[in-house]
């Protein structure tokens, strides 16, 4: 990859899209192809092969996706398995035929089965049953891992799939009840300590861990993989294992005490309670970091700093 390449990044509007077009042109990328939704509805097939017919891109990155946190998933799993497997497919297929060699898939750690060791590495892929809540969404990521896989194995391209652990930043989706749980208690937080609620509900008991990722280190180890050599990156392309890579900081916490995190960053004061009606879905999805490690990338922005800078982000937006 070089400074003149052609990037395209679908979804670039998104948490990681968006701090991939940041990253991107921080580092002197300036040839980046994007489309917003309006302009390419990439769940259209027809539209999706034309688009690449005409940009051409050398280089794509595929951060487009229907997402959500556990409600979302529960709510909506018919479109969170149509509409993720048609987009992915949609593009790894054009890419393809327009000659892409270098593509970067985004998915996530519920990938992962439900009981799988922790910390999970990617050889635990399909080795168990998955988490109820968003299995649809996983078995779409799934899918799309095995697409980058099988096109490698039969094509000769260099397809990479990078699964983050949760992530946050600028953009994130501070919805109450679709969001993930760090913009959801950022929110809740926010708006406890300028009415002067005495109480922010927690959703779930607050046991379950979990580990985060600001998503500027996510939009940086994505374009380190992709500017890697191929004889770096020649363990990733053989034809027994899927070319699989967690990124992630290899640290958790329990949801207490990121909600305890959260409310000193905020400066909220009163107290937490905790619905357990709620669901508290996969109890720990810690990532084994050590194959991105090992190529030498590791996270910058640790977890206080982080929620501190999306704190700003979100106000800034209010
Ligand atoms: P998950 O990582 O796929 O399970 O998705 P979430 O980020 O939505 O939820 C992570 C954990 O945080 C679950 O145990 C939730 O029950 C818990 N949680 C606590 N409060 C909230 C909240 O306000 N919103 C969300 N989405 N999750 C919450």
């Amino acid at each position: 990859m070089n400074l003149n390449s052609k990037i395209y990044i679908a979804g670039h509007r998104g948490l990681v899209g968006s701090a991939l077009v940041r990253r991107l042109q921080a580092k002197g990328y300036h040839n980046l192809v994007v489309r917003t939704h309006a302009e390419l509805e990439l769940r259209d097939q027809a539209a999706v092969a034309r688009f690449f017919a005409e940009e051409k891109p050398d280089y794509v990155l595929l951060a487009a996706a229907r997402v959500g946190g556990i409600y979302a998933n529960n709510t909506y799993p018919a479109e969170f398995i149509h509409d993720n497997l048609v987009i992915q497919s949609n593009i790894i297929h054009s890419a393809w035929q327009n000659h892409v060699q270098r593509l970067l898939f985004l998915g996530s750690s519920c990938i992962y089965p439900k009981d799988a060791p922790q910390p999970m590495n990617e050889d635990c892929l399909l080795t168990g049953p998955l988490e109820q809540t968003n299995r649809p969404y996983a078995l779409a990521k799934i899918a799309g891992i095995e697409m980058c896989h099988s096109y490698n194995r039969q094509y000769g391209t260099k397809y990479m799939a990078a699964m983050p652990t949760n992530l946050y930043g600028p953009n994130d989706n501070y919805d109450l009840n679709n969001s993930h749980v760090l913009p959801a208690l950022i929110r809740k937080m926010h708006e406890a300590k300028i009415s002067g609620a005495k109480e922010v509900v927690v959703w779930g008991t607050g046991t379950p861990k979990r580990e985060f990722l600001y998503s500027e280190d996510m939009a940086d180890a994505c374009i380190y993989l992709l500017e890697q050599s191929e004889a770096t990156l020649s363990s990733l392309f053989t034809e027994e294992k899927p070319p699989l890579v967690n990124i992630g900081c290899g640290e958790d916490l329990s949801i207490r005490e990121l909600a305890e995190l959260v409310a000193e960053v905020v400066g909220y004061p009163g107290q937490l309670s905790f619905d357990t009606s709620k669901p508290d879905g996969t109890m720990r999805k810690l990532m084994d970091v050590s194959r991105i490690n090992a190529l030498g990338w590791k996270r910058k922005v640790e977890l206080r700093e982080g929620v501190a800078l999306s704190y700003q982000d979100m106000l800034s937006k209010l």
